[in-house]
């Protein structure tokens, strides 16, 4: 997609790949070893057992590409956007779970319909005959960590030991998967060449995670980041600056996010993404809208100004790159003023001329952010405010209730909106909510781009 020539419109950069993009690109990575199974010469079977070699085949591909998908290497995730990259990583992952969970019942299905009598002890000597022992073990963890992913707010756990474990988990899983596939895949008459494939594959997966967790601080240290102040900026939000602590190159695009690690060693990964909302201009110092929800969140005011700081990133494609927009709407929900006001600040630095509607929601009054320099910038830009409150106070002027179909539709120029971007930015539900409300009124979802505070 290219930008017009107007100068009001920002500077086209490389357009990032699309979701649909990388769905494809994705689709056409795990099928992958799929098609070249079929060069090994092997007869073709009954449809039944084609089916079950297709499936166990991108099973395992699945689950190897599923590293690539969350290690932030920059020729895909910072192409396709960490945010996409990790949308893609839990939906097919889930996915994923079904397809492995299923393997063991189809391979033993069609011994039900043959010999129904005999069927169970058969299951049975499968399950623990020692050829395909590494298949089960790899099978009854993939079940607990399944089960983990699935359950991961009720189980207790904190994010960062979740983390660990959902890594150390896969790893073993791959390694005991990747074993199974090349000593009794398709009864271990695939060809050297092929059992390589996988064994190679299995050893960039595992390589991936060693860099993110050793090779990828080495560079983060060499960008040491300082906390110059942090300061309750609503009733549940931060607001947090950081600056360069040091002269190294850094840039970002209004609406990207980061990692955030307050650790003293740049090597413990407990970190946490958190959108950036100052705008470019205001660099070397770095601003960020961070809510109170959980232990870390809520610890953000011992701070120190002077701190070090390791950064992550940037990363997302929640920006105006390569967009051609003659109008923007931004749509945020509490702490997803974050991204949204940095992409605002930097409409108004560059005094653009297009129309800018702001729908900003919020539970209560006391949790808004920003209401004077929302003033401000209506000086220098096109800009309607549209506040949202679900407990408004009595002399409340705004919209009550949610960011719904009402409105948007009041803040929107029907005649024009098809050519106008929508920015969204909140919790899931309510991004969801708001996605499914600007369908509703047929705004086309190459227009609709969108940032979840979660992934
Ligand atoms: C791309 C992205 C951008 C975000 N931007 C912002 C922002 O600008 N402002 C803001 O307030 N929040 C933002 N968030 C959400 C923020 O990361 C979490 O609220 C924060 O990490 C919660 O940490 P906690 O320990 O205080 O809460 P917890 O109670 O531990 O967790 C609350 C929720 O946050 C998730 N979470 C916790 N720790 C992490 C972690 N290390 N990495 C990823 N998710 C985690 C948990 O799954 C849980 O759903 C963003 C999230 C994402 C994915």
């Amino acid at each position: 997609m290219t930008a017009s020539s107007d100068s009001a419109l920002p500077a086209v950069k490389r357009s990032p790949m699309s979701y649909q993009t990388l769905l494809v690109l994705y689709l056409a990575v795990v099928l992958l070893p799929w098609v070249l199974s079929y060069f090994e010469g092997l007869a073709i079977r009954g449809w039944y057992e084609e089916l079950v070699s297709f499936l166990s085949i991108i099973g395992l591909s699945m689950m190897l590409f599923q590293f690539a998908l969350n290690a932030r290497v920059d020729a895909l995730a910072g192409r396709a956007g960490v945010d996409n990259t990790m949308r893609v990583h839990t939906k097919f992952g889930e996915y994923l779970g079904y397809l492995i969970l299923l393997h063991p019942f189809l391979i033993v299905l069609p011994r039900f319909i043959v010999a129904p009598s005999f069927a169970l002890d058969d299951v049975w000597d499968l399950f623990i005959q020692p050829e395909t022992s590494t298949g089960m073990y790899a099978w009854s963890l993939m079940l607990v960590w399944v089960l983990m992913s699935v359950f991961k707010e009720k189980t207790g756990l904190s994010y960062e030991a979740w983390r660990y474990a959902h890594s150390a988990g896969f790893i073993a899983i791959i390694i005991l998967a990747t074993h199974h596939a090349v000593t009794i895949g398709r009864h271990g008459r695939y060809n050297a060449w092929f059992d390589v494939m996988w064994v190679l594959l299995c050893i960039i997966a595992v390589a991936l995670v060693l860099y993110i967790y050793f090779i990828r601080p080495l560079a983060i240290a060499k960008k040491p980041f300082k906390v110059v102040d942090c300061h309750k900026g609503s009733a549940n939000d931060w607001y947090l600056t950081i600056a360069k602590d040091g002269d190294f190159p850094f840039d970002f695009d209004a609406g990207q996010f980061t990692w955030l690690s307050t650790s003293k060693s740049v090597f413990a990964r407990s970190e946490h993404p958190f959108s950036i909302a100052s705008s470019p201009s205001a660099l070397p110092q770095i601003s960020y809208v961070i809510r109170e929800l959980g232990d870390y969140t809520s610890q953000l005011g011992k701070l120190k100004p002077g701190q070090r700081i390791w950064l992550d990133g940037p990363h997302g494609v929640f920006t105006q790159n390569a967009r051609n927009a003659k109008g923007i709407v931004l749509l945020a929900g509490g702490a997803g003023i974050g991204p949204i006001m940095s992409i605002l600040r930097e409409l108004g630095d560059r005094c653009d001329s297009r129309p800018v509607r702001l729908i900003y929601g919020n539970r209560m009054i006391e949790q808004m952010m920003f209401l004077e320099e929302f003033d401000a910038l209506q000086s220098k830009l096109d800009l309607q405010l549209h506040l949202v409150l679900e407990q408004p106070p009595k002399n409340f002027e705004g919209h009550k209730g949610f960011i719904d179909t009402q409105v948007i539709s009041q803040a929107i120029d029907h005649s024009e909106h098809g050519c106008w971007d929508f920015y969204i930015c909140g919790p899931p539900i309510m991004v969801k909510a708001v996605v499914k409300n600007l369908q509703k009124l047929s705004i086309s979802n190459d227009r609709i781009l969108y940032e979840q505070l979660g992934f």
